[in-house]
């Protein structure tokens, strides 16, 4: 296919200057851009049967005239002509509006062929289009283009089919037939034509497979090459530690790994003292202990002689992941630095000088820590935790502070499984997948903003008994003015309901670290009993002593990130809740509450959440770093798509892949789209 590449458009017969300026404004130089500018959908004229069109759907209908057409004119121009169509063994009536002439031509007995829209209480069409002939089948389904400019859908079918024409004799495939063979898929050539001039339905679908099959397999194989190239031409370091020493530290924690984390742990340890790098993701749902587990991979570093960094999306978070690892790793001697862009002047100076001179072993810090002015003296772990909030560039850069560290990236999002195949395709996962034992799960209400009241009293009640609460009130971007007024105003309502009684904090993506910090320090400390706070706590904050979580707007939430809410309660030992203030009006919406009152199981929402929102919004606007597909649907298709990733790493991982001339096509797409270099694939 890649010869078509060369070849402009107007290299095709019938198509000229004039044409071609057009459909560069589709973005199509070339024929094979052309070949490849798929309809988006199609205009089904096949016949249906009237007994399986719903009401309201278009329908193509086929019938004898069965009475003399009537007509009624209304204003001066406007008219209705009605008769009725014996369609099989339906008696329907045909409504047409503004077509007189059609009186004179329609006879009775004869046959003509109806698309138009349905009413099923009326038995009617309303009529679209009007052909007085029998169906003909050669023009069933029409393909539609997405049009720019002064391009036309008719315009399109016709360049398309020229192009078909001129060149389906050069469409190379790709894809060895023995791959093609093996899942009966149609020969490229074949699929182009009956992805824009399909015959039938049958077609279309054989069509769209072998597409899908093709998006997915290129785009997998473009992960696994460069996950192939990664381990091999950048060779990581076989960090030494012992073993014993590492188990030892493990018998200090206050409690014992769960399964779960030993295992991942495992996976963990075994890569790093691999001469390969590692690349690897680390799942777990929320609260089900990543952080001890980031602690045990440093302390294997520091061990081997080597600096870890450990990168995180807030201030905030790396603040509480200092106090933690601290709390965990000063009594081994690991020295833990923090650094954010409000450690300034004279401490900070100090603090780069003793990571530059590796007198500090460990560093937690935010996007400060890929800053240039950050040198370490011997890097050899890179975590990232909450990863998706990272650009995949900054991700390299922090990686390219040290020669080739190893890598561990941290989610508390569950991804879904077609996600991380998709979006994490080139790395090597592990998951988390129990949580500690003895957790209490929490009870998670969904209630109407009408019973605020109610919602309030039952806070007093947690309160009066020692505990905390947080209040969440929505926030799409962190400088949306309005919705941290709508923080404002909670807290201001909330500061007089509890007037005397309850401290209410503030806490919103404007104010300075120092205030943030302040108020997230009397909140841990219980100096503040209720937290208000838009989602800037959504990450990881760690307040054990907060039993109450409750969600302003909550349908304004993906499930995800709902989740996550509700994660920062449930972390001591008492009962905790989660309260959903929302009144939905979608369908959509109310799905979504009733599924988070009915599970806890992170991966199990995330699923729900990219079947309710689509794989674009998953991971919310900013970053998504998802591939384009243009036939493949990830969530759709997502078996179409671990199949094609199995047989991408088996392909990269053969001899003969590499080898023989059935994958020379393969091979010089890798070549072309720069996955044997290494270069960045986004
Ligand atoms: P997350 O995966 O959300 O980052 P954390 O690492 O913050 O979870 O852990 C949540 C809480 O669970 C912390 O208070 C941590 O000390 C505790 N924890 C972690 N692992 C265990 C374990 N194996 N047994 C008991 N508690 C644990
Ligand atoms: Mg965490």
């Amino acid at each position: 296919m890649s010869n078509l590449k060369q070849f402009p458009v107007t290299s095709i017969k019938g198509i000229g200057e004039e044409t071609a300026q057009s459909l560069q404004q589709a973005g199509v130089h070339t024929v094979q851009d052309l070949l490849e500018y798929f309809p988006f959908r199609y205009e089904d004229y096949q016949l249906k049967d009237l007994a399986e069109v719903k009401h309201e759907e278009k329908a193509t209908v086929e019938g004898k005239v069965h009475s003399q057409p009537s007509l009624a004119y209304y204003g001066k121009k406007r008219s209705r002509l009605t008769f009725r169509l014996l369609v099989g063994r339906y008696l329907i009536t045909v409504i047409c509006f503004n077509r007189p002439y059609y009186k004179t031509k329609l006879e009775m007995g004869q046959t003509v062929t109806v698309t138009g829209k349905w009413d099923q209480h009326r038995q009617a069409i309303t009529v679209q289009e009007l052909q007085f002939s029998p169906f003909k089948r050669n023009q069933e389904i029409d393909p539609i283009y997405s049009t720019k400019g002064d391009l036309t859908v008719k315009g399109l079918r016709r360049f398309v089919s020229l192009a078909l024409k001129q060149y389906s004799e050069h469409i190379d495939d790709m894809i060895p037939p023995a791959i093609r063979m093996r899942y009966k898929l149609l020969e490229r050539k074949e699929a182009l034509k009956a992805i824009h001039l399909p015959q039938s339905h049958e077609q279309l679908k054989q069509a769209r497979r072998r597409f899908v099959y093709e998006e997915f397999l290129l785009f997998q194989l473009k992960m696994q090459a460069l996950r192939k190239m990664e381990r091999e031409q950048a060779p990581g370091i076989e960090q030494r530690f012992d073993s014993g020493q590492l188990a030892a530290f493990i018998q200090t924690l206050p409690f014992p790994l769960t399964n779960a984390q030993k295992r991942v742990v495992t996976e963990i340890a075994k890569d790093m003292k691999s001469p390969y790098r590692m690349n690897r993701l680390l799942q777990g749902d929320v609260g089900s202990g990543k952080t001890v587990v980031a602690a045990i991979a440093l302390y294997a570093t520091v061990l081997a002689g080597y600096q870890g960094a450990l990168m995180v999306p807030t201030e905030i978070l790396a603040e509480q992941h200092v106090q933690s690892l601290q709390t965990m790793l000063e009594k081994v001697g690991v020295r833990v630095g923090l650094l954010t862009s409000s450690v300034k002047g004279k401490s900070r100076r100090e603090l780069l000088e003793k990571v530059q001179a590796g007198d500090v072993h460990v560093v937690v810090g935010t996007h400060a820590l890929i800053q240039d002015e950050v040198q370490f003296h011997k890097l050899g772990l890179v975590i990232t935790d909450e990863q998706h909030r990272f650009g995949v560039e900054q991700r390299r850069v922090l990686r390219e502070k040290g020669e080739n560290p190893d890598v561990l990236f941290m989610t508390a999002t569950p991804i879904p499984r077609t996600l991380a195949i998709t979006v994490f395709g080139e790395m090597d996962v592990s998951i988390i997948d129990e949580m500690p034992a003895g957790r209490k799960v929490i009870e998670t209400y969904w209630v109407k903003h009408d019973m605020l009241e109610r919602i309030l009293q039952f806070i007093d009640k947690e309160l009066s008994h020692g505990r905390q609460a947080y209040v969440i009130c929505p926030l799409i971007e962190e400088s949306d003015k309005l919705d941290v007024q709508n923080a404002i105003d909670v807290h201001a309502t909330l500061t007089q309901h509890y007037h005397g009684k309850w401290k209410i904090g503030l806490m919103h993506g404007r104010l300075s670290a120092e205030e943030k910090e302040a108020v997230m320090h009397q909140f841990s400390g219980n100096d503040v009993q209720v937290l208000v706070s838009t989602t800037v706590v959504e990450v990881g904050v760690n307040v054990p002593n907060a039993t109450v979580m409750l969600i302003y707007d909550a349908e304004r939430f993906g499930l995800s990130q709902l989740h996550q809410l509700r994660g920062r309660v449930g972390r001591g030992s008492e009962q905790s809740y989660c309260v959903l203030m929302a009144d939905p009006k979608s369908e959509n919406g109310k799905e979504r509450m009733r599924i988070m009152t009915e599970t806890n199981d992170g991966f199990v929402l995330s699923e729900k959440d990219l079947e309710l929102r689509g794989p674009g919004d998953f991971f919310g606007r900013k970053q998504s770093g998802l591939p384009d597909f243009k036939v493949a649907d990830m969530v759709h298709d997502y078996r179409a798509l671990e199949v094609a990733r199995d047989d991408a790493a088996l392909l990269v991982n053969s001899e003969s892949f590499w080898k023989e001339e059935q994958y020379a096509l393969l091979r010089s797409y890798l070549e072309d789209t720069g996955a044997l270099n290494g270069e960045k694939l986004d």
